[in-house]
């Protein structure tokens, strides 16, 4: 008996239409040899995943979005970075606030936040570079100074730093994956240090004491905790950065370092954390119930319309339910060339006002070629006004305490 797979009745129909015919044995279909030579010499060679480029087909619409509706506050962006010459640390900085400026006004972006400022004479450099000439185009965080983990006294001293951060003008604190997944007792050795460890208790106090909102990056995609193989969904993105996987070794799982980071929003309810990349965006139901527990808690969207993109109705909803709540940021970095998703400039933008703002189907969520975080597009998901307004500014200028 012939079981007339697709596979089957796709070869049978293709030899027909060539005019051939196709022999019959018991349980299965098999095309005459001579045939199969044939058709060997005509199948297109084999093709390398990161060759492969598809066009879409679609005939949908194509809106391009050169200015956001509403001023804009890019929550989440890296400017700068700390860096050493030498024995001396020093700020790094991506770009001048020159060669910003002027994309900025194009693309309407009011503020972009400098993340990474680092802390002690780098923060200093980096207020004095981007901040002092600048006080409403641009605002510095500082950071936890991690390396002096190992001295006594360090869960004070880190306290005290937040102090002096924000007397320099400092607008809040960021803490990087780091915690959690790259600190350890020894600084690079021994134990990965926990994210709730009580060590920074009088940090996060602090920050909520002089009302420093804390931009928190917590684990990574779900994806980068699962094997690099063929059934990994970002299989290209891991491939390019290997080190980006946190399978196996001594490393928490992602639900672990969530916790973790839930635990400390619990101790310090009134310190005001800003979960970076939608904190689980591959799980909304997860971070809607986490918004539901904390008060404290509040989502940014950087590098990851790839995902809200690809659950757009549900993204709508999760819009709607805590738009108080999100705000508006891209993680870019200028020449940020290695991760495509990031790299500053107008194109970026321009996809996120798409993104919020369209209800356009299918496209690009990264000004690159090739998707570079996944096989996916995304969708827009049309915000209202009202919406809008709140996550693009009114949000982060309320966390900030700034005043339009
Ligand atoms: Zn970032």
């Amino acid at each position: 008996m012939i079981r007339w797979t697709r596979r089957n009745w796709l070869v049978s129909l293709a030899l027909a239409a060539a005019g051939q015919s196709i022999i019959v044995n018991a349980g299965q279909v098999r095309p005459k040899k001579r045939e199969l030579d044939r058709e060997k010499g005509s199948r297109p060679r084999k093709l390398a995943l990161e060759d492969y480029e598809p066009k879409s087909m679609l005939h949908v619409t194509e809106t391009t979005v050169p200015r956001a509706r509403f001023p804009v506050i890019d929550f989440h962006t890296h400017l700068s970075w700390s860096g050493r010459r030498g024995q001396v640390a020093e700020a790094h900085n991506n770009a001048t606030p020159q060669e910003v400026l002027p994309i900025m006004d194009r693309k309407n972006v009011r503020m972009m936040v400098n993340l990474t400022g680092g802390y002690g004479g780098v923060l200093e450099q980096t207020i004095n570079y981007w901040q002092k000439p600048h006080p409403d185009r641009f605002l510095v965080f500082t950071e936890p100074w991690f390396g002096k983990i190992t001295e006594p006294g360090f869960p004070q001293f880190q306290a005290d730093q937040i102090a002096r951060a924000r007397q320099m003008g400092a607008g809040g604190l960021k803490v990087l994956k780091t915690l959690g997944l790259y600190l350890r007792e020894r600084i690079t050795s021994g134990p990965l240090v926990k994210i709730d460890d009580q060590r920074f208790d009088p940090m996060w106090e602090a920050a909520g004491a002089h009302r420093m909102p804390v931009a928190i990056h917590t684990s990574d995609p779900e994806a980068f905790f699962l094997p690099t193989d063929r059934f990994n969904e970002r299989y290209e993105e891991l491939s390019a950065h290997p080190d980006w996987s946190f399978h196996g070794k001594d490393f928490p799982s992602n639900r672990e370092l969530q916790e973790a980071r839930n635990r400390v929003m619990t101790r310090h309810p009134k310190t005001q954390f800003v979960v970076l990349h939608v904190g689980d965006a591959e799980n909304l139901p997860y971070v809607s119930e986490l918004l539901d527990r904390h008060p404290n808690m509040h989502v940014e969207t950087g590098a990851r319309i790839g995902e809200l993109g690809r659950q757009p109705r549900a993204s709508r909803k999760f819009f709607d339910k805590y738009q108080d709540r999100i705000l508006f940021g891209t993680d870019a970095v200028p020449r940020g060339d290695d991760t495509p998703q990031q790299v500053f400039g107008e194109r970026l933008y321009e996809i996120y006002y798409r993104f919020l703002e369209t209800e356009d189907e299918y496209f690009d969520y990264a000004p690159a070629a090739k998707p570079p975080q996944g096989r996916w597009r995304i969708y827009g998901i049309g915000l209202p006004e009202k919406i809008l307004r709140k996550v693009y500014f009114e949000n982060a200028e309320r966390l900030l305490g700034l005043k339009s």
